[in-house]
């Protein structure tokens, strides 16, 4: 029988794994904590945005997207919910794609996993770390705190670096390595974001919806609306972890990050500058601090007023048509430099990883050792929020174990 070792019991593992089972082979998971699935507990604020109805290569990012595309196709929408009715999980699918287990809890979507790899026969090791992996006489040896076992295939889906109180690790990339494997430098992504400013410490707690321009090198490269809050160190907000793969890229590759706030994407820069002044005709005597207060949160409207140097009790009839203007145009562009992200251990995924131009993209098996394979986020694979990290993990592990299995 095809004996067939899975390093890490997450997404990719145990999908991986049912798959293997379901075709016959002899699977055994290797996991370091105390329960497989801990990420998956924890995702989607304990929701578990489980995949993405609509998606494809675009919504990844890696040095080649494009390598996502065939899994993703051959898991389906359809053939995924096909596939969760045979493990016992109904998913309840939202209209802008993203799909949850029906119950909304995440801890539906693991006890469905769990019941079914114990179901297929699969051995599930937990509080078993893999230490080493290595080749002797034509076999892969796990080796696992003392003991060593030989096996057929492997399939390293050790995920990545990030949220490693989940009990992420970067074991994965050097096993690879041990194997001549390229890793792509890795970087956290859907993270908050340090910033180089006096003022935003001083807003921590203010939650407001915007739009975000990310600019790399003081060129735009990606917009979004959506929520942002002020953080002591830095700003966080789904908009934020939105731009915020291309931001770490950036920061990583050492070039200047910048995010442009605007505090009222509903207006464009015309009607704003109307409204003010309609505001202003009507309520001439009031402070500007007063008036600003009608637009946007309060705790951001001191600090915005001293970028402009104009005096918070200034009535607003005596304002100057220039500091008008450049009241304006910063509430509508604020700038703040980005200085670092805040790091792996708040990050729910990781850019990089082990490179996939030396992996089948139609087996997940290594192009340079037959029977190694990879699968899930230890790939040089990254989604956007909304599912999309799952869902490869499920469709790579998907096609690996059926592979692994054959
Ligand atoms: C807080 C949070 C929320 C998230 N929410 C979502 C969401 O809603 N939707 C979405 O699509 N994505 C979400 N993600 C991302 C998603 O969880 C990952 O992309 C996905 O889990 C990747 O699956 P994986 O199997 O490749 O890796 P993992 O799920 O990380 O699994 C890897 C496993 O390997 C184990 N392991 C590592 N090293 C070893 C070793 N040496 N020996 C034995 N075991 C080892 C780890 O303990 C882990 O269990 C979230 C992530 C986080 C952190």
């Amino acid at each position: 029988m095809n004996t067939i070792a899975i390093i890490g019991g997450g997404a990719a593992g145990l999908m991986a794994a049912l798959s293997a089972a379901r075709a016959g082979a002899d699977v055994t998971i290797y996991e370091h904590n105390a329960s497989v699935g801990k990420k998956i507990l924890a995702s989607g604020n304990g929701r578990c945005n489980i995949i993405n109805t609509s998606a494809c290569s675009d919504d990844y990012a890696g040095a080649n997207p494009q390598f996502a595309q065939y899994a993703l196709e051959q898991l389906p929408y359809a053939a995924f919910e096909t596939f969760c009715h045979s493990i016992g999980l109904l998913l309840d699918s939202k209209e802008d794609g993203r799909c949850y287990p029906l119950s909304n809890e995440a801890k539906a979507v693991l006890i469905a996993f769990k019941s079914a790899v114990t179901e297929a026969g699969v051995k599930v090791l937990t509080e078993k770390k893999v230490t080493a992996l290595f080749k002797e006489k034509g076999r892969f040896v796990v080796q696992s705190d003392q003991e060593k076992k030989s096996y057929d295939k492997v399939l390293i889906a050790t995920g990545s670096e990030a949220a490693p109180q989940l009990g992420a690790s970067a074991d994965g990339y050097h096993f690879a390595k041990s194997f001549g494997h390229d890793i792509i430098p890795t970087y956290p992504s859907l993270v908050q974001l340090q910033l180089n400013s006096k003022i935003h410490s001083k807003m921590a707690g203010v939650k407001t919806h915007a739009e975000v321009t990310l600019y790399v090198n003081n060129k735009p490269k990606e917009k979004v609306r959506g929520d942002i809050l002020f953080a002591s160190y830095g700003i966080s907000g789904l908009a934020i972890l939105d731009i915020s793969q291309k931001a770490s890229y950036a920061l990583m590759k050492k070039q200047r990050v910048e995010i442009g706030i605007n505090l009222l994407p509903r207006f464009d820069a015309q009607t704003l500058s109307a409204t003010m002044e309609k505001l202003f005709s009507s309520v001439p005597n009031h402070s500007i601090e007063a008036v600003l207060s009608t637009l946007i949160p309060a705790k951001t409207i001191v600090h915005l007023l001293e970028e402009t140097a104009i005096k918070p009790m200034t009535a607003v009839s005596r304002l100057l048509p220039k500091e008008i203007k450049k009241l304006t145009c910063l509430i509508q562009d604020w700038r703040f430099e980005v200085t670092d992200t805040h790091g792996f251990k708040h990050a729910e995924v990781s850019g990089g990883g082990v490179a996939t131009a030396q992996i089948n993209d139609k087996t997940m098996e290594s192009k340079l050792v037959k029977g190694l394979y990879f699968a899930g986020e230890v790939l040089d694979v990254v989604g956007r929020r909304g599912g999309y990290n799952f869902n490869f993990a499920w469709a790579s592990g998907m096609i690996a174990g059926k592979e692994m299995g054959k």
